[in-house]
């Protein structure tokens, strides 16, 4: 029933007027949600589970959406990832984040050890605004560039792919997640796939070009990045990762210049 009635509020609503209101209730809800069972590392609240989430029918699930800070399963993984395997909380580094997920934006802009740029195409929350495929900045200009779940909506993502490594120093990093089928070996795209209702048959909503297969390494290799890939969530137990609500068939792509 609450899967439905967010589904629902997910396609009529517009996404500004959605977070705007969601930011209004979820601290209502949270309370609601108050418990033990499961624990978000990000805004580092737990409750007794999360809330269902998901646009369509085939991407909604139960048990995704953090009822304090909006994070969802890729959100909580990328997180922890950043907090294990890196050193983004505490190195000073000149960070490049593009379309800001709600969950992050401000929590790394409060960090000491970064300085933080907020990137969009049109988003009121973002500093800059500009086309992934021609980045107003110049080459090695960044430490990291974080860039998820946007090269699915890009023309040309060969293009954004090649701006983002162009503009990190080497050594850098870019953490670049995308809607990815796993049970399929290359991407799938057509551009003649233009009408709405066919795009997210095909590639899962109606504002995607492709959905990307397990070639998306290649892709990213294809423009210089040494790509490793990294079924993360599986370093922990099946009772952590449940904790976390990781998702444990996404791929952890970290693209080092
Ligand atoms: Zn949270």
């Amino acid at each position: 029933m609450l899967q439905k009635i967010i589904r629902t509020l997910l396609k009529y609503i517009p996404r500004p007027v959605l977070i705007r209101f969601s930011l209004l209730i979820n601290r209502v809800v949270a309370l609601f949600y108050i418990g033990n069972k499961v624990e978000c590392p990000v805004c580092n609240h737990s409750f007794i589970k999360f809330l269902p989430y998901g646009y369509t029918k085939a991407t909604s699930r139960k048990n995704a959406l953090c009822p304090r800070c909006l994070s969802l399963e890729r959100h909580r993984l990328m997180y922890l990832y950043l907090n294990e395997k890196t050193d983004f909380f505490t190195k000073d580094l000149k960070v490049l984040h593009i379309a800001p997920e709600q969950c992050f934006y401000k929590r790394f802009r409060a960090l000491k050890n970064l300085d933080y740029t907020t990137g969009d195409l049109e988003s009121p929350i973002a500093d800059v605004h500009f086309d992934v495929q021609a980045i107003p900045f110049p080459e090695a200009s960044y430490d990291v560039v974080i860039c998820n779940h946007v090269l699915e909506h890009v023309d040309d993502d060969a293009k954004a792919m090649s701006e983002i490594y162009r503009i990190l120093k080497p050594g850098g990093f870019a953490i670049l997640q995308v809607p990815q089928d796993t049970d399929a070996e290359k991407t799938y795209e057509d551009p003649t796939i233009t009408d709405p209702a066919e795009r997210e048959k095909y590639f899962l909503q109606k504002d995607h070009v492709r959905l990307y297969g397990l070639d998306y390494a290649e892709r990213l290799s294809s423009v210089g990045f040494k790509v490793t890939a990294d079924t993360f969530a599986n370093n922990y137990t099946e009772e952590r990762a449940k904790r976390f609500g990781l998702p444990m068939k996404e791929v952890f792509y970290f693209n080092k210049k």
